[in-house]
């Protein structure tokens, strides 16, 4: 039966056109208190679109905990834990004993890969708690999931320059230049390209200066839906199309590192 199935996929040479394997770094299932699709429909958006990885991070944690145990075929869920019970606490979690505590008890699922997608802006990095979390982090093997300004970013590496960390939306517009320094600098970054602006012109093409970064560090780049809101549930085909638009302009090699390849490298894949 399987033979046959593949019989039918060499002969009709859809298996050489398949679309490249998408991994998601920066997905949400929020449910407040619903989710806009149930389990079974986002399992199918995952299929129709190749996606065979996701980084799950969902407010409350209950979506994550739904994704990894739907086991979905081909689809390897890395779980990260999420330091917000509703949409109020994105402002205050950072110095909240009651969020420090949140995250040791979901870390005792024994599953999760990290901490985030948290958001922090300048100083409030600095704090105790924060530190208290990188250092967590580090000493777990954990990644961190920082949708975070560059004085932010600094600050969660000077609390430990051991972290590892997935910047959502690569600073949305810090300049190309300034991306590739901190690449450089921080061998533990991951730039994650959501809401990244310039990467593209107004025609779609590949913007030079995006175009020489990836070809520099395409090892260091990650995808990402970042479905925080309904609406790009709904956009989700269009969001990972237009991904796929620009990959086709570089190098395969390059592609797919940032498609899944880094991904993978970082978190492991379906089957593992
Ligand atoms: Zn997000």
């Amino acid at each position: 039966m399987v033979a046959a199935i593949l019989g039918v996929f060499v002969a009709t040479g859809a298996l050489a056109q398949a679309p490249m394997r998408i991994f998601d770094a920066h997905l949400h299932y929020n449910q407040e208190p619903n989710p806009f699709y149930d389990l079974s429909k986002v399992l199918e958006i995952f299929r129709r679109n190749n996606i065979t990885g996701i980084i799950a991070t969902s407010r409350p944690n209950k979506g994550t905990h739904q994704l990894v145990d739907a086991k979905g075929p081909g689809l390897t869920v890395v779980p990260f834990i999420r330091p917000y019970r509703t949409r109020s606490d994105i402002q205050t979690w950072f110095d909240d004993p009651a969020i420090w505590e949140l995250i040791q008890a979901e870390y005792k699922r024994g599953y999760y890969r990290g901490i985030g997608e948290f958001h922090i802006y300048g100083k409030s990095a600095a704090g105790e708690q924060v530190r208290q979390i990188v250092n967590f982090a580090v000493e777990r093997n954990l990644w961190l999931h920082a949708h975070c300004d560059e004085e932010a970013l600094l600050l969660l590496f000077g609390h430990n320059p051991k972290a590892r960390i997935v910047w959502a939306h690569t600073g949305f517009s810090t300049p190309p230049a300034r991306v590739r320094e901190l690449l450089d600098e921080y061998p533990g970054l991951m730039g994650e390209l959501s809401y990244r602006g310039g990467i593209t012109d107004a025609g779609g093409r590949l913007s030079a200066e995006w175009r020489a970064l990836f070809a520099s560090h395409s090892q260091r780049f990650l995808l990402g839906s970042d479905t925080w809101i309904n609406e790009r549930w709904f956009a989700y085909d269009t969001i990972i199309k237009g991904y796929r638009e620009w990959l086709a302009q570089l190098p395969t090699e390059h592609a797919e590192r940032i498609a899944h390849r880094n991904a993978e490298k970082l978190f492991g894949q379906a089957g593992d």
